[in-house]
C-alpha cells in the first residue's frame, strides 16, 4: 500500500492526530493541515486553466498557511513554487515571471505585494485567510482566465495514485542567484522521496522530535532539511515568522514551553549562528547564565546542523564552547539537496569539513586533462540509499522486518589514480536519484554542460578529498584565486581571518594584477571600536596562513552584503569595493 513514492502530504497523514506544528497563532495537527488543504485544493483546482502541468506560485509567512498551500497545490498534481517575502518586489517578479505561473496565491498579509504582480502578468491571485480558516478570495486582473466558479470541482486527492506521484514534479526551487541569475530546479516527488529517506537514515528524525524552523522556505535549506524532512518523519515543527535572535535563544532554551514542545533539532546557515554567537555574549553575559545556557542545550538538543555557506572554523568552536553541541556542518545544493555531510555521531565531526556522501549519493573528484573532452577521474566515494521500506520501518511505520540498519557508515571508495599524499582536489562532481534532472524554462547548456557525459552532476565548486572526508574550497568561478601560480581558496583564507581577534567578518576576493595575475584581497567588518592595519592583519593571519594566502589588500567595511540565505554576495562587493582593492 505505501510503495513507490509517497507524498509528503500522504505519508504525513499517517500521524493523523499528533501535533505537525506549532506557529504564532497557533497549533496544527497533521490531519488537521491535510484537511483544511484538501479544502483550499478545491478552489485551487476551480481557477486552473487547460490541463498540462502548471505552476503556482505562492507567498505566505512562516507558518501553516506555507504547508497547507504547498500541500494545496500538490493534491492537485501541479508544481508548487514556493516564494519568500524577505524578497524585493522585483524579484518576487522575476519568480513568477521565469516560473511561467499559471496562478498565484497568498495570504492576506501580502495582498498589497502580490496584486500588482498579478496584474503585470495577468493572471489570478488566490488569497487565502489569515485564519488558516480556507476562506479564499479572488483577484482577477484583465484578461485572466477562469475555468469554473470554486466550489464545483469534486476534491483531488482522491484520483491520483502513489505511482503517478512519483513520477510528477512537485516543485520549483531557485538557486541563490550567487553567480548569475537565480535558476529553477525541477524537483520531482521521487527526487524529494529519495531525499528524505536519505536524510532520515543520516541524521535520524524521527516523530520524537521538535524541530525549531526559521529558515526561509523559498530555499532547499529549509523546504527540505527543516520543513519537510521533519513532516515526513511526524515531528513536531515550531515556526518562527523570521529568524531572530532574541527569540531563536528563548525557543532553544525552551523557556516557557511544556515538556513536549521543547526544541531538539535546529538547521541554520553559518550567518545565524554568528548572530546567535554574538547576542549570546550581550544576554548572558555572567558565568552562571552562561552555564545554564550551555547545560540546557547540551541537554535537550539532538542534532544542530549548518550549511548553505561555509561555516568558519571559529564559529564551530565557539558554538560548541558556548553550547556543548557540536555542530553538523554539510554541504548541498539547489540542484542536488542534500549530498555531503559530516557523521551522526558528535565526536567524529571535523572542523572545517563536510564529511561524506549521504546515503544515495556518488561524490566524485575530478580535474580535466589537456586534450580530453570529458573530466579525468581521481576519487569516487559512493553511498548507498536505504530504500522506503527500511525509511518506513525505521520510523515505525511499517512492522519491523527485512530492513536492518544504515548502510551509511561504510562507503564505497574507488582510487582512479593513486596520490602519493592521499589528497585529491578538483571539481565536486555528484549523482544520485536526488540529484536534478533539469532546470525550469531553460535550453540545456551546448558549450559548458551541467553533466559530464557519462552523467555526473558538476557542482561548479572545487573540493578536496582528504583523510576520508571532502573539503569545499569554494566555487570555481569565484573562490579559487589564482596568484603567481598558486591557487588560494577564499573560503580557507576567510576562515583564518576571521580567527584574528579584531575581526567580525570577512570575504576574500581575488583582484586582477599585472604582476600576479590575481590578487588575494581582503574586505572586513571589525569589532566594535577597533582599527586595523594591512600589517597587523598580515602578522596575525600568516601564524595560520602560507606567505602567499595572506591578503596584499584590505579595506574595512561597516556591514557586509549578504543574500536571503546569509551568503556573502560576492558580485555586489566587487562592485562596491573592487577599485578601491586595487
Ligand atoms: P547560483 O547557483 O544561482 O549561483 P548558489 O549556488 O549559491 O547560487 P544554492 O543552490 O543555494 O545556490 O547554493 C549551493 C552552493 O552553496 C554550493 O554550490 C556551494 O558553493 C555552497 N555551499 C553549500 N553548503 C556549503 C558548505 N557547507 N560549505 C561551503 N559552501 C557550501
Ligand atoms: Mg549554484
Amino acid at each position: 500500500q505505501l510503495g513507490g513514492v509517497v507524498p509528503v502530504f500522504r505519508r504525513a497523514l499517517l500521524f493523523s492526530n499528533r501535533v505537525a506544528l506549532q506557529d504564532d497563532v497557533g497549533i496544527y495537527t497533521y490531519a488537521g493541515l491535510h484537511r483544511a488543504a484538501m479544502m483550499l485544493s478545491k478552489e485551487i483546482s476551480a481557477y486552473l486553466v487547460g490541463e498540462s502541468k502548471r505552476t503556482i506560485a505562492y507567498l505566505s509567512g512562516n507558518d501553516a498557511s506555507h504547508v497547507i498551500v504547498q500541500w494545496a497545490i500538490w493534491m492537485t498534481g501541479n508544481i508548487a513554487v514556493p516564494l519568500t517575502p524577505i524578497h524585493p518586489p522585483e524579484m518576487l517578479k522575476y519568480f513568477v515571471n521565469d516560473s511561467q505561473a499559471s496562478l498565484l496565491v497568498c495570504t492576506q498579509e501580502y495582498e498589497k505585494l502580490m496584486k500588482p504582480i498579478s496584474l503585470d502578468i495577468s493572471k489570478p491571485l488566490l488569497i487565502t485567510g489569515q485564519d488558516k480558516e480556507v476562506t479564499v478570495q479572488l483577484y482577477q486582473p484583465n484578461n485572466a482566465h477562469i475555468k469554473s466558479k470554486p466550489g464545483t470541482s469534486i476534491l483531488n486527492d482522491v484520483g491520483k495514485s502513489n505511482e503517478w506521484y512519483s513520477k510528477a514534479d512537485a516543485m520549483l526551487i531557485y538557486t541563490s542567484g550567487t553567480t548569475s541569475k537565480p535558476k529553477g530546479v525541477v524537483w520531482t516527488h521521487d527526487m524529494l522521496a529519495s531525499q528524505i529517506s536519505s536524510l532520515q537514515d543520516a541524521w535520524q528524525y524521527s516523530a520524537n522530535d521538535v524541530v525549531l524552523h526559521t529558515l526561509p522556505l523559498h530555499h532547499i535549506h529549509g523546504q527540505l532539511n527543516s520543513l519537510n524532512a521533519s513532516l515526513a518523519a511526524g515531528a513536531r515543527i515550531r515556526m518562527l515568522p523570521q529568524f531572530a535572535s532574541h527569540a531563536v535563544w528563548a525557543r532553544l532554551l525552551g523557556m516557557g514551553e511544556r515538556e513536549e514542545a521543547k526544541v531538539t533539532v535546529f538547521h541554520g546557515v553559518p550567518a545565524m549562528y554568528s548572530r546567535l554567537v554574538a547576542d549570546h555574549a550581550k544576554m548572558f553575559d555572567s558565568p552562571r547564565t552562561a552555564e545554564y545556557v550551555r547545560s540546557t542545550l547540551q541537554k535537550t538538543m539532538r542534532l544542530m546542523c549548518a550549511g548553505s555557506a561555509p561555516l568558519p572554523d571559529t564559529l564551530f568552536k565557539k558554538w560548541e564552547e558556548i553550547s556543548g553541541v557540536r555542530l553538523l556542518e554539510r554541504y548541498g545544493m539547489s540542484e542536488v539537496g542534500m549530498a555531503l555531510s559530516n557523521p551522526y555521531i558528535p565526536e567524529s565531526r571535523a572542523v572545517g569539513c563536510v564529511g561524506l556522501p549521504l546515503p544515495g549519493v556518488a561524490a566524485r573528484i575530478a580535474v580535466s586533462v589537456e586534450g580530453k573532452e570529458d573530466l579525468d577521474p581521481l576519487v569516487t566515494v559512493e553511498s548507498s540509499l536505504p530504500d522506503l521500506q527500511i525509511s518506513l520501518e525505521k520510523l515505525g511505520l511499517l512492522p519491523k522486518g527485512s530492513a536492518e540498519s544504515s548502510n551509511w557508515s561504510s562507503p564505497t571508495i574507488t582510487v582512479h589514480k593513486k596520490n602519493h599524499d592521499g589528497v585529491y582536489q578538483g571539481e565536486l562532481l555528484l549523482k544520485g536519484p536526488g540529484v536534478f534532472k533539469r532546470y525550469w524554462n531553460r535550453e540545456p547548456k551546448t558549450d559548458q554542460s551541467d553533466f559530464t557525459k557519462d552523467g555526473w552532476f558538476r557542482t561548479g565548486d572545487t573540493a578536496s578529498y582528504e583523510h576520508n572526508r571532502f573539503r569545499i574550497l569554494g566555487r570555481t568561478s569565484v573562490d579559487i584565486i589564482k596568484t603567481g601560480g598558486y591557487k588560494v581558496s577564499a573560503l580557507q583564507v576567510e576562515s583564518a581571518l576571521l580567527e584574528c581577534a579584531k575581526v567580525a567578518d570577512a570575504a576574500v576576493l581575488g583582484v586582477e594584477d599585472e604582476r600576479y595575475g590575481e590578487i588575494v584581497a581582503a574586505v572586513v567588518v571589525l569589532m566594535e571600536d577597533q582599527t586595523l592595519t594591512l600589517p597587523e592583519l598580515k602578522e596575525e593571519a600568516g601564524k595560520k596562513l602560507a606567505p602567499y594566502q595572506l591578503p596584499k589588500s584590505l579595506l574595512v567595511v561597516d556591514s557586509m552584503p549578504r543574500n536571503a540565505m546569509g551568503k556573502l554576495d560576492k558580485k555586489v562587493i566587487r562592485k562596491l569595493y573592487g577599485d578601491q582593492l586595487k
